[in-house]
């Protein structure tokens, strides 16, 4: 007898990663600027307790660090495996299995994963001309859960303040702001998501900080939402090592991670000109990465790879078609893609 998995399952793929061993790895938005040193640091006296005890429940250390950072308290943060375990335990804890989660298309691709694995209802709602969120047609979903991405992944495009006021103002459950980017961008929403009490707002340490390998990630809003979080995910998710390192990051590295964002800004902006230059039109982003629409992109990045830089391509993404997301990383890695790309379209 073979044993048949959840329906749910059925219609949910494993996750394939990229392909790994090039030389230079624009290709997943992580931070390419190094570790953080206050983070790297506490990883090397690690105790025994640490290793054999379990973690304290709901990790009190991370989540002090975390209240100053984010300026809230700590009866406000949720933490995670990273931001992605998040995104899940919330659509656990406010979607009933059948119910719909409405998001834009494109964004941050395991989103309509989580809402199959849980059960619910994705429902794609396309990106408007100007590439703004379609506010009107989400709320017209009637999602229990209304998903946005600010910086958005992969466009790098951010959300209007006018179409965030009107998801806010319109919505009947809960909206789930994902701000993964938020310290590359000239603006986020968090003081004003936490004005409302259907609003949770994810961030991570896997981007900005650098720490994408110990998967840390927290939900922000009313303390209530904090709970069912919380609860729908399980006590032991953050291992104490990972709460070690990132309350050193949070606590210590905030300088490291500010000139790092700096730089990755700064450098975004001159891959944008090099691909001007080149005869494309990047999208504007506001995220450590920038996508750029190139017909027959997955061709052209398996050209890229041959030459030792990966990035990363997509097909027939609504609204933009064919396109690349590069990584921003050092501007020695990313005068080395600019060749490559240009080699590879000739
Ligand atoms: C990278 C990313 C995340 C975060 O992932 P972690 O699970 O925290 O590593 C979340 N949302 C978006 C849009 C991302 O691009």
């Amino acid at each position: 007898m073979s044993v048949q998995p959840r329906r749910t399952l059925a219609q949910v793929k494993a996750y394939v990663p990229e392909r790994p061993g090039c030389a230079i790895d624009l290709s997943d938005n992580t931070n390419l600027f190094g570790v953080p040193p206050a983070a790297a640091e506490s990883l090397r006296d690690v105790t025994a307790a640490a290793i054999t005890r379990y973690p304290v429940a709901y990790v009190p250390a991370l989540r002090q660090a975390a209240a100053r950072y984010f300026g809230v308290e700590p009866e406000r943060i949720a933490t995670g495996c990273g931001s992605d375990d998040v995104i899940d335990c919330a659509i656990r804890a406010f979607v009933e299995p059948g119910e719909k989660v409405a998001h834009s298309d494109p964004t941050f691709s395991m989103v309509p994963v989580f809402a199959r694995l849980n059960g619910c209802e994705p429902v794609a709602v396309p990106l408007r001309d100007d590439l703004d969120v379609d506010a009107d047609a989400l709320l017209a979903t009637k999602a229990k859960l209304i998903y946005l991405c600010s910086p958005n992944n992969p466009t790098g495009t951010t959300v209007s303040r006018a179409s965030l006021e009107k998801v806010l103002n319109g919505a009947t459950g809960v909206v789930l702001l994902d701000e993964a980017y938020a310290e590359f961008a000239r603006e986020n929403f968090l003081a004003r998501a936490l004005e409302r009490d259907n609003v949770l707002v994810t961030r991570t340490m896997s981007k900005a900080f650098g720490l994408a390998g110990l998967r840390v990630g927290f939900g922000l809003g009313a303390p209530a939402l904090v709970v069912e979080v919380e609860k729908s995910r399980g006590p032991y998710k953050i291992t104490s090592i990972a709460e070690r390192a990132a309350t050193a990051a949070l606590t210590r590295d905030l300088d490291w991670v500010r000139t790092n964002a700096t730089e990755a800004r700064e450098v975004r902006e001159r891959l944008v000109d090099g691909l001007r230059r080149q005869g494309l039109a990047p999208l504007p982003s506001e995220a450590n990465f920038v996508m750029v629409p190139v017909p027959g992109a997955a061709e052209v990045s398996e050209r890229m790879r041959e030459q030792g830089v990966q990035v990363r391509a997509f097909t027939g993404l609504t609204k933009i078609g064919d396109a690349l997301r590069i990584g921003c990383g050092p501007w020695t890695m990313l005068e080395r893609c600019l060749a490559a790309l240009e080699e590879a379209r000739t």
